[in-house]
């Protein structure tokens, strides 16, 4: 950072605070030339997010939106909103971190299902209905078969469809 005074670039940082909610922060400095003292700000540079719609149409990335569409798709569900948040946090945080400056609306969508299937099965069903708008009902019965295929098999229920461990308990 250049001094202010004589133009040298090496100071001392004296004092750092986040400014602006911590969208900058506010340098007192030390030119290590002229001693003398300025203050830089310096911001993070926000990269905006752009989402591209079905149509082509070009939108600034709204993380309101994902939200109201989980709450919608966990409707009468359990799941606190606090989860819901946390994945809309998560996806955020993983197109940014794509570095790409656009994305596609369908990407979003795949990445809700992705997070919303691990939280609630029946949530997700209802979000994937709607955004996948399953052209006809074979379509979404083969969703509903493969979902129940993977709750199935994650309950560890044996062969012949007895769950593990319980077989013979009832008799
Ligand atoms: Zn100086």
């Amino acid at each position: 950072m250049r001094c202010a005074f004589c133009g040298f670039t090496e100071s001392r940082v004296l004092d750092s605070r986040p400014v602006e909610e911590g969208r900058s922060i506010r340098r007192r400095r030390e030119c290590q030339q002229c001693v003398r003292r300025f203050t830089t700000y310096e911001r993070l540079e926000e990269v905006p997010l752009i989402v591209v719609k079905t149509d082509n149409r070009r939108e600034l990335f709204d993380a309101s939106k994902i939200l109201n569409g989980l709450i919608k798709a966990c409707d009468k569900r359990t799941i606190p909103v606090a989860v819901l948040e946390q994945i809309v946090n998560d996806i955020e945080r993983d197109l940014r971190n794509s570095l790409e400056r656009e994305v596609s609306s369908k990407r979003i969508g795949e990445l809700v299902m992705q997070y919303l299937r691990k939280v609630d099965q029946v949530a997700y069903v209802r979000f994937a209905s709607v955004y996948r708008n399953f052209e006809d009902i074979s379509t979404f019965m083969e969703e509903i078969r493969k979902l129940q295929k993977e709750i199935y098999e994650s309950r560890e229920y044996g062969e012949n469809g007895e769950i593990n461990g319980i077989i013979g308990e009832e008799a």
